[in-house]
């Protein structure tokens, strides 16, 4: 499982020099392990853009630094030249932003020839500021259910001990204890906390190739962080796994469709029938899918069991740029609208899973066709998602949007605007179908 290097976040400050103009600063991780600042130099985002403090947030409580290996810092001198640190003071600095953050803008650094692609991790720039860290993000959601704090690993420890010990045969429990202590996954993690949003992977094969898949790469030099699941459950094990999560937890979503599996849709015989057996059993909680939404037909079935939330994963609503990413098998991005459409109609809470890249999803004909799909689909809610990839795997492999980026800020500007039925977000809602969100929708 590929790591990132964590920086630890004191401050060793080589050359003081007065701060550029009070902007923000050039920040690096050391060879110790420590955050360099470098004041002298104004701190630049991939673009080459100077980071202003209007993009800027401190940065979140349960946000982590990591090392760019091979890749050195670099900002603006006071003549607006562009000047790197040299490798024996460190490497540039990113922040790994949590969930209910949305990151804005990319890390600024310059590679050297030993550079490799950078683990599946989500980069954001960050940057010194009046002697603090910032980073440029935007806050999306209340985090507090998804931070560190949140999941105390001696706790998880102990009580998925006591869970598998006393359902040794369940395998769905075994390969999410694995994801709950060896990736600290939040969804599989609930299931042995007993709250929230609690995860069931049933799926190991997929009718997509994503270029940033968690799960699954191909290309020799690249590394997928999580392993994929290696079987098919029960209906059984998935039943029973559910009923104890929906009938005992708080605010249950049992959702279907997870990092460490494949398209859950492959599977949708043994979701139709789990979903009906439950609900055979108990009206409490919520049944929820994430999926890339490429069978509708099946979802249809699915739906009519019993379904009450679906998240449907995208980069984009332009063809073009949705194809070149998930790279579909058998599938296309019209399949994917109507899987949709159809979830409005039948009363299925619908949301799409946006993966946000800088530079490419808020460029001008990007936002034009996503404000356009959501008024055709109907959708409900917009998670935003910051994408997990090295700049350099994804854009070579991608065709370049044809109108300027604009900025995230002014997509989430666009949203609020143009659909402001449409709720933003980071995380699925506990919402029954053919309800609205309980006390109205709210806008992050
Ligand atoms: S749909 Fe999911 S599992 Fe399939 S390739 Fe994409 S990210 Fe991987």
């Amino acid at each position: 499982m590929a790591t990132h290097t964590p920086t630890r976040s004191r401050h060793a400050s080589h050359h003081t020099m007065r701060p550029h103009n009070d902007a923000p600063y050039v920040v690096y991780s050391t060879p110790d392990g420590d955050v360099g600042e470098r004041q002298s130099l104004r701190a630049i985002d991939y673009t080459g853009a100077p980071l202003q403090p209007a993009d800027l947030i401190p940065l979140p409580v349960g946000a982590t630094l990591s090392m760019l290996p091979q890749r050195l810092a670099v900002g603006l001198d006071a003549n607006g030249q562009r000047v790197t640190i040299p490798p024996r003071r460190g490497w540039a600095l990113a922040a790994l932003l949590p969930i209910g953050y949305t990151r804005t803008l990319l890390p600024g650094y310059d590679k050297t020839p030993e550079s490799e692609p950078l683990p599946f991790f989500g980069y954001t720039a960050v940057a010194g500021w009046r002697g603090r860290l910032y980073a440029a993000a935007i806050r999306t959601d209340a985090p507090d259910r998804w931070l560190p704090d949140a999941f105390p690993l001696r706790k998880l420890e102990r009580l998925v001990q006591e869970r598998l010990a006393a359902e040794p045969e369940n395998r769905v429990l075994a390969h999410h204890a694995h994801c709950a202590l060896d990736y600290r996954c939040p969804t599989a993690s609930n299931l042995f906390f007993r709250r929230w949003e609690g995860a069931v992977a049933v799926s190991p094969g997929c009718n997509a190739r994503c270029i940033g898949c968690i799960s699954k790469q191909d290309e020799d030099n690249l590394v997928s962080p999580q392993d994929r699941l290696l079987f098919i459950p029960s209906v059984e094990e998935v039943v029973e796994t559910g009923m104890a999560h929906l009938e005992q937890a708080p605010d249950a979503i049992y959702s279907f469709g997870q990092g460490c599996e494949g398209e859950p849709l492959l599977q949708a015989r043994l979701i139709e029938q789990a979903i009906r057996a439950i609900r055979a059993r108990t009206e409490k909680g919520v049944l929820n899918i994430n999926t890339n939404g490429s069978n509708w037909r099946a979802l249809q079935r699915i739906y009519a069991a019993g379904l009450d939330c679906i998240r449907v994963s995208t980069i984009s609503a332009r063809r073009a740029t949705y194809d070149a990413y998930y790279r579909p098998l058998g599938y296309t991005f019209d399949d994917v609208k109507k899987s949709l459409i159809l979830a409005r109609e039948s009363g299925v809470h619908s949301s799409i899973n946006l993966l946000c890249f800088p530079g490419l999803i808020d460029a001008e004909d990007e936002i034009a066709a996503l404000v356009d799909f959501l008024r055709e689909t109907g959708v409900q809610l917009v998670q935003l998602r910051t994408l997990n990839i090295d700049p350099e795997v994804l854009l070579p492999r991608i065709p370049k949007p044809e109108g300027k980026p604009l900025g995230m800020r002014m997509l989430i500007e666009a949203l609020r605007r143009e659909t402001p039925e449409v709720e933003l977000g980071n995380f699925t809602r506990p919402v029954r179908r053919g309800k609205e969100q309980a006390g109205g929708s709210s806008r992050a």
